[in-house]
């Protein structure tokens, strides 16, 4: 489903350069929760965000669903796109949207037609737990309520990868369980393919079917969350 191999991406700013990863090789399968874990600086939403090539990296591939990502137009690469879903730590909401509208809008910029938007963005509504919330504003969310409107939106294109980028670090523990069963139940109920990137244990423990971690721009290991974590 996704392939990275031999990842470097190196930033530069002004004259120095930071090597923000090294070399990494991953491959997530169809319809798994991959998660990445590691500490600030370590290289993970880098490396997020290469697979949507929202970062371009210095060198390596990068395959998504069959297609050699760096070779794509920008037309073919829009397209691609479509079929990311991305959710964030800050929600990354419209504040002047309501809940309705946030989720609607990429419809609307796809040019789906009204109806076809009024019953998707309300079948993803009930989806999320939302459906009461439509006519809300972000300010009038809690946090967990916003990030389920994220993840509607993130949905709204029929996505078959997901990505969540420390979807979770703003939640407080109990807020954390609810978003992550509904990922999970998103994750079972679609086929949907997750890769997320967090520094909270809990997280992988909990949903996680493989695991890597990473530490200074580089994969010290990854497997099974059974046979990463299990201490012998
Ligand atoms: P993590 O998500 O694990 O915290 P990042 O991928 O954000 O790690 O960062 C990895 C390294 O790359 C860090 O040293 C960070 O300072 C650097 N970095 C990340 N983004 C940029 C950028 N846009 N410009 C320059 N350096 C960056
Ligand atoms: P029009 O342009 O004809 O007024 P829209 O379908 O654009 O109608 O809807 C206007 C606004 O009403 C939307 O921006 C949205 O905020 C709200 N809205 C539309 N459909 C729903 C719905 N099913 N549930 C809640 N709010 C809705």
């Amino acid at each position: 489903m996704i392939q990275l191999t031999n990842i470097h991406k190196t930033y530069k700013v002004g004259s120095k350069q930071v090597d923000a990863l090294k070399g990494v090789t991953l491959h997530v399968n169809k319809g798994e929760i991959f998660g990445v874990i590691g500490f600030s600086g370590a290289g993970k939403s880098t490396l997020l965000r290469t697979i949507n090539l929202l970062e371009k990296p210095t060198s390596g591939s990068v395959v998504v669903n069959g297609q050699d990502m760096l070779k794509l137009s920008e037309k073919e690469l829009r397209q691609a796109r479509k079929k990311i879903g991305v959710i964030f730590q800050h929600f990354n909401l419209l504040s002047s949207y309501n809940v309705f509208d946030n989720v609607a809008e990429i419809l609307r910029m796809n040019r789906v037609p009204k109806e076809q938007i009024r019953k998707k963005v309300e079948e993803l509504l009930r989806l999320v737990g939302l459906e009461d919330k439509a006519n809300a504003y972000p300010s009038q969310l809690s946090g967990g309520q916003k990030q389920r409107v994220g993840i509607a939106r993130a949905l709204a294109m029929d996505p078959e990868i997901l990505l969540c980028d420390e979807a979770t670090s703003a939640l407080d523990p109990q807020t954390t369980e609810s978003i992550l069963d509904l990922l999970l139940d998103i994750n079972q109920k679609f086929g949907l393919t997750i890769v997320l990137i967090t520094h909270e244990m809990q997280v992988i423990k909990k949903i996680c079917d493989r695991v890597a971690i990473m530490e200074n721009g580089v994969i010290i290991e990854q497997g099974t969350v059974l046979d990463v974590f299990s201490n012998p």
